[in-house]
């Protein structure tokens, strides 16, 4: 909680008060896992990240300009060593191309999440001028458009109401292991929904939060995207 308050008063009477960088840390001071990885402002310093990760990263341009990153290609996923040098170069040249003067923050590089063996899903907060702090949860990914699966509560959720809404979106038997896949950790889901709405309900700066998506996995769950706006 120190912690978390101390990455928001760092952010205080900022001009741009959404936040990609100082979002991943506030999840972690509440708790919520994230994908190991950094944000980093040259290629070399990215390559140096990346040898720290087993395997493949993936990497995204960091811009309070671009909101939704894959859609201007800032998203590359699976990108070897040797291709990071590349692939930062590109990323950079995209976001340009997109808007010549976003403020550009840098790459962040990040662990791959096993997406085929979890399940994406999205967790967020709205703050509704008539009912308060609303968290939402529902099926994340390329699908929540299209699928509009969510549900609501008012923050705060006691642990049977976070859980009832793991239970209560259509895709749920996703959740439970459809087709022969393994379940995933609906315990961690569960507890994902407690601590950001014990975040929210902390910090009534944090006017908007969006965690999409939270990849649930068989063991574990996973904030690979988050987006932040405070007051
Ligand atoms: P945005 O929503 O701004 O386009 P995301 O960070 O959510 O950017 O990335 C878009 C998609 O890329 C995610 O929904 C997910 O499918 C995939 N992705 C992002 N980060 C990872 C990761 N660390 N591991 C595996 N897949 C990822
Ligand atoms: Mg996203």
């Amino acid at each position: 909680r120190e912690r978390a308050r101390d990455i928001l008063e760092s952010v205080e009477g900022r001009d741009d008060t959404r936040l990609g960088v100082e979002a991943m840390d506030l999840l972690d001071a509440y708790g919520i896992e994230t994908p190991q990885g950094e944000i980093v402002d040259s290629p070399g310093d990215a390559l140096d990240v990346a040898e720290t990760i087993d395997g493949g990263v993936v990497m995204k341009i960091v811009s309070p300009d671009i909101l939704h990153k894959s859609d201007i290609g800032g998203v590359k996923v699976g990108v070897e060593n040797e291709d990071v040098y590349d692939a930062y170069e590109d990323l950079i040249t995209r976001a340009r191309n997109y808007q010549p003067d976003a403020n550009i923050i840098g790459v962040q590089v990040q662990e791959m999440v096993d997406l085929d063996a979890g399940v994406e899903t999205i967790v967020g907060m709205n703050r509704d001028p008539q009912f308060g702090p609303l968290l939402m949860f529902g099926l994340g990914g390329i699908f929540v458009e299209v699928m509009e699966d969510t549900t609501f509560r008012v923050a705060p959720v006691a642990e049977n109401e976070a859980h009832a809404m793991t239970e209560e979106i259509d895709s749920a038997p996703l959740l439970r292991g459809a087709r022969g896949r393994d379940p995933v950790d609906v315990d961690e889901v569960t507890e994902t929904i407690q601590r950001l709405s014990q975040l929210v309900t902390d910090f009534p700066a944090i006017l908007e939060l969006d965690i999409n998506p939270l990849v649930a996995l068989p063991d574990g769950a996973q904030a690979v995207d988050v987006r932040l706006t405070v007051d």
